[in-house]
Order: C-alpha cells, then sequence, then structure tokens
C-alpha cells in the first residue's frame, strides 16, 4: 500500500471545501479587504486563543497571505457599468426642459442668441420662436471667452433678463455656467444649465451641476474623446443628477474651412454607448451660415435628438460671434430646412 492510498481523499475534500466555505463567508464580513481588519490587535487575539500545532509567526503569515488573496480576486473583478451607459440602462433617457421633451419621439431644438445683451435682443428673438411653436430658448450671461478683454456677459443681470423672457413669453431658458456658485445662484432663473467646452473637464463644477436636479446640457471639450466625453456626464450622475445631454459642438483639427470640425460620427457613437439624448451645436461646430442647415440635416439624419444653434436680431452688432449667427431671416430659412 502506497502512501496516497492511505489518504481519505474523501475526508480531505470535505475539509478543503468547509476552508473555502469560511474563506466565502470571511469575505462577506471584509469586503474582499484585508485592510479593513486591525492587524495588530486582531491577530494577538487570534493567537492568544490559539492551540494548535502551527507557530504564531506561520499563522500569521497564512492568514495575511489569505487576506492580499482575496483582494487580489476583488481587483480582479469587472468594474459595475457605468451609469451613463446602455449597458446600465438599456432604454433612452429622456430629458425634460420646461414643457420641452429630448430624447422623445420628436426632435427638440434650442436656438437662441450667443449672448444676452438687452431684454430687448433676447424678446425678438423669443417672439420668432414661439411663433414657430419651439419651447426653449438659449443665451449666455456668462461667457467664457478667448481674451479677457472681451465681452465677459452680463452675469446675474442676464440671468434676470432670461427669467423675464421666460415668464413673459413661456419658453423654457437654457444659459451656460461657469462656476460651482452659480448653481445656486441661477437655479431660480434657469430651466436647464450649459456645461461650455471650455469646461467639460471642470470636475468640481460638474458634481456641484450633479447635486442639483436641474437638466444639464453638457457640452464635449474642444479636444475631448468620446470616452473623456461619457465620463464627464458619469460625474454629473454618479452625483444623483441623471437629466444630462450631450452636445457635440465640433472639435479641433487641422481643418481651416470651418470653426471647428463637426464630429457627426460622435452621434452614433455617443446614442450607442449611452441612454442620453445628443444634440448637435451646428453654430459653434462649423461656424459657417451656408452650411448649417445641412449639418443640422446630417445631424438628425445621424440620430441627433436635436440642433443647437445660434440666432441674433441684428447679428451685425452681436458683441460676441458676430459672423456665425444667424439673423430672424436666415434663422427662417434655416428652420423651415429642417420641417
Ligand atoms: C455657447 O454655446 O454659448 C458656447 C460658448 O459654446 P461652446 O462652449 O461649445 O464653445
Ligand atoms: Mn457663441
Amino acid at each position: 500500500m502506497n502512501q496516497d492510498d492511505a489518504l481519505d481523499r474523501e475526508k480531505l475534500m470535505e475539509i478543503d471545501m468547509a476552508l473555502l466555505d469560511l474563506l466565502d463567508e470571511r469575505a462577506a464580513i471584509t469586503g474582499h479587504s484585508g485592510d479593513r481588519i486591525d492587524g495588530a490587535g486582531h491577530y494577538s487575539r487570534l493567537l492568544a486563543n490559539y492551540e494548535g500545532m502551527y507557530d504564531a509567526a506561520f499563522v500569521q503569515d497564512l492568514l495575511e497571505n489569505l487576506t492580499d488573496a482575496s483582494s487580489r480576486q476583488a481587483s480582479a473583478e469587472d468594474p459595475p457599468p457605468l451609469l451613463v451607459s446602455r449597458a446600465h440602462q438599456s432604454a433612452d433617457t429622456i430629458v425634460r426642459i420646461g414643457d420641452a421633451e429630448i430624447g422623445g419621439d420628436a426632435p427638440a431644438h434650442i436656438f437662441g442668441p450667443c449672448a444676452v445683451e438687452s431684454y430687448r435682443q433676447v424678446a425678438e428673438v423669443a417672439s420668432a420662436l414661439k411663433q414657430k411653436g419651439l419651447k426653449m430658448i438659449r443665451g449666455g450671461a456668462f461667457k467664457p471667452r478667448t481674451s479677457p478683454y472681451d465681452f465677459q456677459g452680463l452675469g446675474q443681470e442676464g440671468l434676470e433678463i432670461l427669467k423675464e423672457i421666460k415668464e413673459t413669453h413661456g419658453l423654457a431658458v437654457v444659459s451656460e455656467i461657469v462656476a460651482p456658485e452659480h448653481v445656486t445662484m441661477a437655479e431660480d432663473h434657469l430651466d436647464a444649465f450649459q456645461i461650455g467646452a471650455r469646461n467639460m473637464q471642470n470636475f468640481e463644477l460638474l458634481k456641484a451641476v450633479g447635486r442639483s436636479q436641474k437638466p444639464v446640457i453638457l457640452k464635449r471639450g474642444m479636444s475631448a474623446t468620446i470616452e473623456e466625453f461619457l465620463y464627464a456626464a458619469e460625474y454629473i450622475l454618479a452625483e444623483g443628477n441623471g437629466n444630462v445631454v450631450f452636445c457635440e459642438r465640433g472639435i479641433r483639427t487641422f481643418e481651416k474651412s470651418t470653426r471647428n470640425t463637426l464630429d457627426i460620427s460622435a452621434v452614433p457613437l455617443l446614442k450607442q454607448a449611452s441612454h442620453l439624448p445628443v444634440l448637435v451645436d451646428v453654430t459653434h461646430s462649423t461656424g459657417r451660415k451656408e452650411i448649417m442647415s445641412d449639418c443640422a440635416k446630417a445631424a438628425l439624419a445621424a440620430g441627433a435628438d436635436g440642433i443647437m444653434a445660434e440666432v441674433h436680431p441684428n447679428p451685425a452688432i452681436a458683441l460676441s460671434d458676430r459672423a456665425q449667427q444667424m439673423s430672424l431671416e436666415e434663422f427662417d430659412n434655416f428652420h423651415f430646412s429642417l420641417i
């Protein structure tokens, strides 16, 4: 009879299985993390009561190794899917801004001036939008400009004007905020916060709008990858605000004939990766009025949930983005081409 035959295999199997069950039970308490055990206190108490055949150093080493192996297993597990992902939620999210729905059956558009300049200026655009049955208007009260000497927006006064427009014209108002403290300041004035391209990775701002329940239009950073764009939205959802809309607004490339390069492929990529709605801003992506209608149609054909574009009653005297804002007449033709 050799030594192997002498082993009670069944008994050994039973003991090993019991050890594995105990390991599972242990991991259920420590959550796979040895860090949660106060090493010194834990082992000295354990060893004081241990009367088995192994010496203290061996026992401690053995248990520490088991804990390490357990946390290696935990880090090998797949992380949960992102909240923005289709894997987390397969059905499309519909974001409600005032009476408008973005991500539903019909496209929902956001038009309006680049910047809020006066009540009269915004009211002229608002009346034109209202006549067309549109439900939202945009306009910047805080303008993050490339040069510090350019018009920076009316700030608080701009917010007051937007609030008045909302009351007088019954349109939902959308405007960019650029600092976490603007969330409280603008909460009462706006129906949705816009996060501009330059702030897509301003993580403190993303967390701040995430703590509000107001819808957020998140614009793509000018050099941001789709993955970075998705993670930026994740910051907002992770704080508890699921009302996020992506807005593709063009990226920087070598091409000089347009202000930026409209990345149409971003639309189906975002729609496939995420359940959140997607808008396309044809103003900042192209910077060219003569191709805005074609680009808007392309965006909708690619699956966009709506279009953003800038309209000004008198673009020639606009305080920002003079060359690319549509006049009311140009806007008539643009809008007609989309319906
Ligand atoms: C805007 O929409 O007013 C704006 C400044 O656009 P972006 O952040 O995309 O440059
Ligand atoms: Mn603009």
